[in-house]
């Protein structure tokens, strides 16, 4: 038969389609499903951009291949925003790269820095495809818990000797999935110092990046003073302007970081879709209103959410940003077991925490990506469960 390339078994199940798999034939009974496991976006993208990619696909130019690297104009929107909403200046030719969404450059990354055998740091719990660009790589990871005392944030202390001397890579990600914890200044002032003193490449990934809660805007790992000289950010359209689906992303920072990531895609691919990278620049460029009423629209959301959650007697702590609930468990029941009663007794799917590491035991996540309704309407069924209280 046919023998799969070693690196390929070193690949992590594909948690997430197990869980899409269990909901799907739930609702194939019949059933009323309220899916709040997934992070997909429920709003469609604002017409403006949308009308953009229509008027542009019109354009022969685009019906060619595209440049390598893609259109000056859109690197130059995207450091725009960078200027406009965080006071970070990049250069748009070498601080840079477009990527089809982030999760591209998230995997990227690690093919462009790791050998077999090195080590990468990843926060526990965390978004998977992290481990997914390590394990390509055939390269070890080592894992940094997020502790709740500590706000969901590593703890650098802790980090030993050997996996300081041994790491070439780090991952860390807020606003967070999945806990919704932010950064403060002091975080990311820590980790400039510690990638800088132990020669490790820091990845900052800001998916969650516009959504942040109660007044407090997030801030850019790029901010912070010497960001540019250890690490780059990865910022993605898919959530600041329901975009998922289009699949446009950014590296953004250290020049040399940037240029690895656009030579390994110059193999891959030249560049996403012209109307695409237009429809993206006129996303940063224009009115940016839409934005910050998807902040304001998930705030409501939770607030809808924790409303119920507190009548059914679910104790938890509010997300400061990102659309996700990071909700622990009742005493005594695995994260797996809550998911699988959640869904076959109330048909609301969760995500058990494990699904996102060792240290995600003990929680379930709820996305916010359902109407206010909805979301009262899941915590009341799981409310009647009576496993709380
Ligand atoms: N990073 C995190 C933490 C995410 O949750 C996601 C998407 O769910 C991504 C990155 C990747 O998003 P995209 O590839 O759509 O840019």
């Amino acid at each position: 038969g046919i023998v799969p390339a070693r690196r390929l078994q070193g690949l992590p199940e594909q948690f997430f389609a197990k869980l899409v798999g269990k909901a799907n034939a739930r609702a194939a009974l019949g059933r009323d499903v309220i899916n709040l496991g997934q992070g997909n976006p429920d709003t469609p993208t604002p017409a403006h951009i949308v009308e953009k990619m229509q008027q542009a696909s019109a354009d022969p130019r685009y019906h060619r291949y595209p440049p390598f690297r893609g259109f000056p104009f859109l690197k130059e929107a995207v450091a725009l925003r960078y200027k406009e909403d965080y006071g970070v200046e990049l250069d748009p030719e070498t601080e840079v790269a477009i990527l089809f969404g982030g999760k591209t450059g998230l995997i990227e990354i690690s093919q462009c820095l790791l050998d077999p055998g090195d080590l990468c740091l990843v926060p526990d719990p965390g978004y998977p495809d992290y481990w997914s660009g390590v394990a390509l790589s055939g390269a070890r990871m080592s894992f940094m818990p997020l502790r709740e005392e500590n706000g969901f944030l590593p703890d650098y202390s802790r980090i030993g000797a050997d996996d300081r001397r041994d790491a070439k890579l780090m991952f860390f990600n807020y606003p967070n999935n999945p806990t919704g914890a932010v950064a403060t200044p002091e975080f990311y002032r820590e980790t400039v110092e510690f990638a800088a003193a132990n020669g490790i490449v820091a990845a900052s990934d800001f998916a969650y990046g516009a959504l942040g809660f109660d007044g407090r805007r997030p801030i850019s790992f790029l901010e912070t003073p010497g960001a540019k000289e250890v690490g780059v950010e990865f910022y993605t359209l898919s959530k600041t302007y329901n975009m998922a689906g289009w699949r446009v992303g950014f590296a953004l920072g250290n020049a040399r970081t940037v240029e690895l990531i656009n030579l390994i895609q110059d193999h891959y691919y030249c560049s996403l879709f012209g109307g695409i990278q237009e429809a993206a620049a006129a996303a940063l460029t224009g009115s940016q209103q839409s934005v910050r009423e998807l902040g304001a629209k998930y705030e409501s959301r939770r607030e809808a959410l924790f409303g119920e959650l507190e009548r059914i007697g679910w104790q938890a702590e509010r997300p400061g940003g990102s659309f996700f609930c990071w909700l622990p468990v009742p005493k005594g029941m695995t994260s797996e077991q809550f998911a699988d009663i959640a869904l076959e007794q109330a048909d609301v799917v969760v995500a058990p925490g494990v699904g996102f590491g060792r240290h995600g035991e003990g929680y379930v996540r709820l996305g916010l990506l359902t109407d206010e309704d909805r979301l009262r309407e899941a915590a009341a069924r799981i409310g009647r469960l009576g496993l709380f209280g």
